[in-house]
C-alpha cells in the first residue's frame, strides 16, 4: 500500500541529461581568451552534484544511475552524505563540498571521500588526520573569489596557502571556486570572480612550481591538479569557466536556472502526482478550508487532493497555483493544509480516483518546477529539495 501522492523519478531522463551536458561541454568554442595556460588536456568532464538527497530525487538511485552513465566523480554536501553513498555501494570518487568539522574526519578515510579544504584550520586538521592514518590524501582547494562563504580569500593566498601546499600527507588534486551570481547575465561580480579566479590559478601555479600548467612536476609526481568552477548557470553562460570539469546540479535534474534559457536538450527528471480522494459541492457564499479564504461565488465543485505542506507543498500555492486534472488547470483554492489541498474543479466532471498532476505533464499542459517556484516566490532548487520524505519515490 502506498499513498496516492508519489514522485516519479525518471532515471533515463537523468542519464540523458547527463550525456547531453557531457556533449555540450565537449564542444568547446575556440576562445583565444582562455585563462593562463590552464587549457585542459582533454574536453571538460562533468562533476554531477548529488547533494541534499540528489535535490530530493534520492541520492542513492541517482548516484548509481549517473555511474552507469559514465560519471566517475560525484559531489555531495558533507561527510555524512558521502558515507551514505558509499554504504549504498557507490564506487565513483566522491567530493565533499562542505566545511569539515574536526570530529567527523574519520569518515574521509573510512569511506574514501575527497575533502574540500577551504581554511588553514581545516588544512591542519586534515593533515593531522591523514598523518594518523599514514595516508596521502587528495583534496580540492577552494578559492573564495567573491561569494564570501567558503574558501581561501583570493587576495591573500601568498600568506594562507604555503603551509597547506607543503603538507606532507595532502595532495592537491584540484582547485575550484563557486559563483554567486552566475544566473544574472548583467552581473559585474560574475566577471570579477572569473578574473580573480584566473589570477588565483596563476598564483597557485607559481606557488606550486608549475603544477597546474604542467610546466613543473607536481608536488609528489602524481597527476596534474585540475580546475573546476561552473555550476549549472555558469556552464550555460560562459565557456571560459568550464575549465577541466563543470559542476551541474539543477541542470542534471532537467531544470534550467531562471531566468536563463537552455542550449542543452534536457528533460525534467521528477514529476509529482496524486489522485482525487474527495469531491465536494459548494453553494454560492460557502467557504472552503482553514480561514475560510475561498468563497464560492457560484455553485462550485472542490476536489480534495492528499498532498499538503507536510509533503513540501508551499502554503502560498493557495489562491495562486494550480494542479492539472482531466487535462485542465484547476486553481488551488482555500488553504494548503498539512496533508491535503483543495482545487476548484467546477465544470470538470471530476470523480474520486482521478489523476492529479502537481508537477509534470498532463495532456497538452505542463506545470514545471520553475513555474511552481515563480508562483510561490521561491527558487526551483528549494522546490525540489523540499519535496517531502513522506512522498514515495518511484523510479523508472
Ligand atoms: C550546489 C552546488 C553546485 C550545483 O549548483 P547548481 O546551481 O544546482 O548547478 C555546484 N557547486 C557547488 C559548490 C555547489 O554547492
Amino acid at each position: 500500500m502506498i499513498r496516492p501522492t508519489v514522485a516519479r523519478v525518471d532515471l533515463k531522463a537523468l542519464q540523458s541529461n547527463y550525456r547531453h551536458i557531457v556533449e555540450f561541454v565537449g564542444v568547446r568554442p575556440s576562445d583565444p581568451k582562455l585563462p593562463v595556460g590552464v587549457r585542459p588536456p582533454s574536453d571538460p568532464g562533468v562533476l554531477p552534484v548529488v547533494k541534499a538527497n540528489a535535490y530530493g530525487h534520492g541520492a542513492e538511485q541517482v548516484a548509481k544511475a549517473l555511474e552507469a552513465a559514465g560519471a566517475d566523480l560525484l559531489a555531495c554536501a558533507d561527510i555524512e552524505e558521502g558515507t551514505a553513498l558509499r554504504a549504498a555501494g557507490v564506487e565513483a570518487e566522491i567530493l565533499v563540498f562542505g566545511a569539515l568539522s574536526v570530529s567527523d574526519l574519520d569518515g574521509l578515510f573510512d569511506c574514501r571521500l575527497t575533502p574540500t579544504i577551504s581554511t588553514p584550520g581545516a588544512a591542519r586538521a586534515v593533515q593531522a588526520a591523514a598523518a594518523k592514518y599514514r595516508q596521502r590524501l587528495g583534496y580540492h582547494l577552494k578559492i573564495d573569489t567573491g561569494m564570501n562563504r567558503l574558501g581561501f580569500r583570493f587576495d591573500n593566498l601568498r600568506r594562507t596557502l604555503p603551509e597547506l601546499l607543503k603538507s606532507e600527507n595532502l595532495e592537491l588534486a584540484a582547485v575550484y571556486t563557486h559563483f554567486a551570481t552566475a544566473e544574472d547575465v548583467d552581473s559585474v561580480l560574475f566577471r570579477e570572480q572569473r578574473e580573480r579566479f584566473d589570477r588565483a590559478l596563476a598564483q597557485i601555479d607559481a606557488m606550486s612550481g608549475g603544477a597546474l600548467t604542467g610546466k613543473g612536476s607536481t608536488i609528489s609526481g602524481g597527476p596534474r591538479p585540475y580546475v573546476h568552477a561552473a555550476n549549472s548557470a555558469a556552464l550555460l553562460r560562459d565557456a571560459r569557466v568550464w575549465f577541466d570539469r563543470v559542476r551541474p546540479g539543477l541542470l542534471l535534474y532537467g531544470v534550467v536556472p531562471p531566468p536563463l534559457a537552455s542550449a542543452v536538450d534536457l528533460a525534467p527528471v521528477m514529476s509529482l502526482g496524486s489522485r482525487v480522494v474527495g469531491v465536494k459541492g459548494l453553494r454560492p457564499g460557502e467557504v472552503s478550508g482553514y480561514g475560510g479564504r475561498f468563497t464560492a461565488c457560484r455553485p462550485s465543485t472542490i476536489a480534495v487532493i492528499p498532498a499538503g505542506y507536510a509533503d513540501g507543498l508551499d502554503l502560498r500555492l493557495a489562491g495562486r497555483g494550480a494542479v492539472l486534472i482531466r487535462g485542465h488547470r484547476a486553481p488551488v483554492v482555500g488553504s494548503v493544509c498539512m496533508d491535503m489541498l483543495t482545487a476548484d474543479v467546477t465544470g470538470l466532471d471530476v470523480s474520486p480516483g482521478d489523476e492529479v498532476v502537481i508537477i509534470g505533464r498532463q495532456g497538452a499542459d505542463r506545470i514545471d518546477v520553475r513555474e511552481m517556484a515563480a508562483t510561490i516566490g521561491s527558487i526551483p532548487w528549494e522546490v525540489l529539495c523540499r519535496i517531502g520524505s513522506r512522498i514515495e519515490r518511484i523510479y523508472t
